[in-house]
């Protein structure tokens, strides 16, 4: 970074807590599928602020749905009705065929609540003790940072140092129909398999097809519910509006965050029908911003963008195209190149002192910005309104700096 960027770092380095690793490059502005830095150098946005800006850096919609509701009102808590939610809800829930939705703010929130549901109707329709209920996750999952996340995370570098971690919780390796099904046959308390339809942290791991079609399945007979977290797959990134079309499966609990408000405000969502989400009542949850005006009006404008310029055709067309270009590069660095839509990975085969970061910064300096995902996978996901020249040109610049090494 030059001078002026490393007294920005530095800045924040000095009065900001660790949490993230970041890269270091300090952005000032964003439009479409690019981002400016504080001295105006462009970049390829292949992050998408870990794939919430599907639409594109402030889309004029949405940012005029944003501006218009600030102007009327933003907060008026759960307390009160609005007249701006109801319509959001009703255009969700008809989208993707839920009967309901409960707003909340943040995909961990999301998942939180996911995993208050599935107890919830574990105790009251399925009739599990007391206490007992457990819910079974994947290892190499990733939702979030709270302690009910961690807590069932197989990274030591999110768990490690936090215990004590919630209790009722189990994990079974990804793509394991039989670790499954022999999990549900040896407890009956076990209410729900929680689980991403594409494992987007660990490295855009894709299942085998078919998978959670029939964990579904194997679920349903055993009583138990499937909650699918597409906060990262979902709302197009993968070609289809949800990741879980691909295998034919719509799970009892989705959830959705991140692009559901095109990285303009914080929005989540979680759908269910009404036997699994009507066993939480009145009062009995809540969320001070869930659902208020100003996200409300925000996720509609970022889900009606979605389906007015068909970014999930956009997503599926663009990432063919992308995946065919990315196997043609010629470099030893390439271990793999994996994906769906515009959810994509190259993985590094280090060689020489040369990883997937070192990879990460010589593509800051050629104009496209991304980060590493777990190990040495790097993640491409750009916004889903690049045109195909931009795609090839983000392509070219990915080319050139994987044979500069
Ligand atoms: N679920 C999945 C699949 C995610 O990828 C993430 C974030 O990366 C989350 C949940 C957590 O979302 P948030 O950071 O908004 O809490």
């Amino acid at each position: 970074p030059t001078a002026r960027q490393q007294a920005f770092i530095e800045r924040e380095d000095r009065c900001g807590a660790h949490n993230y690793a970041p890269l270091p490059v300090v952005i000032a502005r964003g439009k479409g599928p690019f981002l400016w830095d504080v001295e105006g150098r462009r970049y390829f946005d292949f992050l998408s602020g870990y794939s919430s800006v599907s639409q594109g850096h402030c889309h004029p919609k949405i940012i005029a749905a944003l501006k218009s509701q600030a102007d009327r009102v933003t907060l008026t808590s759960r307390a009160f009705f609005n007249d701006v939610l109801g319509e959001y809800e009703e255009y969700i829930t008809r989208l993707l065929g839920y009967d309901k939705v409960l707003p909340m703010n943040t995909g961990v929130e999301g998942g939180e609540t996911a995993c208050k549901l599935a107890r919830r109707w574990g105790y009251a329709v399925k009739g599990v003790p007391k206490d007992r209920a457990r819910i079974v996750f994947a290892a190499g999952n990733f939702w979030g940072r709270t302690m009910s996340a961690i807590s069932s995370s197989t990274d030591p570098s999110s768990y490690e140092g936090f215990g004590p971690y919630m209790p009722g919780f189990d994990v079974i390796p990804f793509n394991d129909l039989h670790a499954l099904e022999a999990k549900l046959k040896a407890d009956p308390d076990i209410v729900a398999f929680y689980v991403e339809p594409i494992q987007g942290e660990a490295g855009v791991i894709i299942p085998d097809a078919g998978y959670l079609r029939r964990a579904h399945e194997m679920l349903r007979r055993h009583g138990a519910l499937l909650i699918a977290d597409e906060v990262q797959t979902g709302l197009a990134r993968t070609g289809k509006m949800l990741a879980q079309e691909w295998d034919g499966a719509r799970a009892d609990i989705t959830i959705l965050g991140k692009a559901l408000s095109g990285g303009a405000y914080p929005v989540s969502a979680v759908l269910a029908d009404d036997p699994v989400m009507l066993t939480i009542g009145r009062g009995q949850h809540g969320s001070t911003y869930g659902g208020n005006p100003l996200a409300a009006a925000v996720a509609k404008a970022a889900l009606e963008v979605i389906v007015d310029e068909g970014l999930a055709e956009q997503a599926q067309r663009l990432g063919e195209t992308f995946r065919a270009r990315l196997s043609c590069i010629r470099s030893p660095l390439v271990a793999a190149v994996r994906g769906r839509g515009l959810l994509n990975a190259l993985v590094v085969a280090p060689r020489g002192g040369v990883g997937a970061w070192e990879v990460c910064l010589r593509l800051r300096d050629a104009g496209l910005l991304t980060k590493p995902t777990h190990g040495e996978a790097i993640r491409l996901a750009p916004p889903l309104v690049l045109t195909e020249e931009q795609l090839l040109e983000a392509a070219g610049i990915i080319e050139r700096v994987l044979l500069s090494f």
